[in-house]
């Protein structure tokens, strides 16, 4: 049986590891299939693919989108996309692009709340000059003593009533599937356990997200519970959706999964890469 690791972050946006380093790691723990799927970006691609060709290895392009739907956040995993579709480059160039008025904003909430000078403090973190996370707000927020590590950090600051968060607007849910499928991939909804809805709401998105073309959700998550494992592989039955696993592995340190370190989906879901 192949081993899947369908979610993971570089350099290119907020990982620790280069494009090859990531791919390098996941080859020596075992991962026979890999998607490198950056916040909002397709240019690490090149470098993980050139580093994928001497490994035994197969690298799946990817990306993870930002998306607003009704009032919360949502991350659309893009799978087996053409890293040069126009359509898919220019959503995203406008998704980066939102990020950098975005961390002003961050920067001027955390000064309020007399953190200074916390824009600049996130831009020494920055890996790519085109892209710009929270998670660079947490790298800094921890070096300067506000929070013991990234995880402590995003308990006490950057989230919705916490100071330094602030709303901010993605792309729709339409306009993610839509790119997706202009460069031909798969679109799957990351980490479904992680949003702060009830379950009403819940089946809401999933039924909104399968009727907009939708392909599968992550049932296996670094994100997720194990109880969770069961529910999101149930989801997928009862919507019709396909079934993905990822680590969302960011680096050594930051992520309690490995690369490869998802346990084989539970029985009675289709696999996402069922036709590939
Ligand atoms: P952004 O896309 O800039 O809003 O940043 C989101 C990123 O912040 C996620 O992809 C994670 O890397 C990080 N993040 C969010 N919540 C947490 C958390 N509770 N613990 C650690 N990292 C988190
Ligand atoms: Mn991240
Ligand atoms: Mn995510
Ligand atoms: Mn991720």
């Amino acid at each position: 049986m192949l081993r899947y690791d369908l979610h993971c972050h570089s350099t290119r946006s907020d990982g620790l590891l280069s494009p090859a380093d990531v791919v390098r790691r996941a080859a020596s723990r075992g991962v026979d299939v890999l998607a490198l799927t950056d916040h909002d970006e397709v240019y690490g691609l090149a470098e993980a693919r050139a580093a994928a060709e001497e490994l035994a290895i197969r690298l799946i392009n990817g990306a993870e989108l930002s998306v607003s739907w009704c009032d919360i956040t949502l991350h659309v995993v893009a799978l087996g996309i053409d890293p040069e579709c126009a359509a898919l480059l220019a959503g995203l160039t406008r998704i980066r692009e939102g990020r950098v008025q975005r961390a002003k904003r961050i920067g001027d909430a955390l000064a309020a709340a007399g953190i200074e000078n916390a824009c600049d403090g996130a831009t020494a973190y920055v890996t790519s000059e085109r892209l710009i996370s929270r998670t660079h707000f947490a790298r800094f927020l921890v070096e300067t003593g506000h929070a013991r590590d990234t995880r402590d950090c995003f308990s006490r600051y950057l989230v919705r009533g916490k100071p330094g968060y602030v709303a901010h607007q993605w792309a729709t849910l339409d306009e993610a599937v839509c790119w997706i499928h202009a460069a031909g991939g798969q679109a799957v909804l990351a980490h479904p356990g992680r949003y702060k809805i009830d379950r009403a709401r819940l089946r809401e998105l999933l039924g909104q997200f399968r009727d907009l073309g939708g392909d599968a959700i992550e049932v296996l998550s670094s994100s997720h519970t194990v109880e969770q494992f069961t529910e999101f592989a149930r989801h997928a039955r009862v919507f019709g959706l396909l079934a993905s696993s990822g680590s969302d592995y960011h680096g050594p340190g930051e992520s309690w999964v490995d690369l490869g370190g998802m346990p084989p989906l539970p029985a009675g879901v289709t696999p996402v890469w069922q036709d590939w």
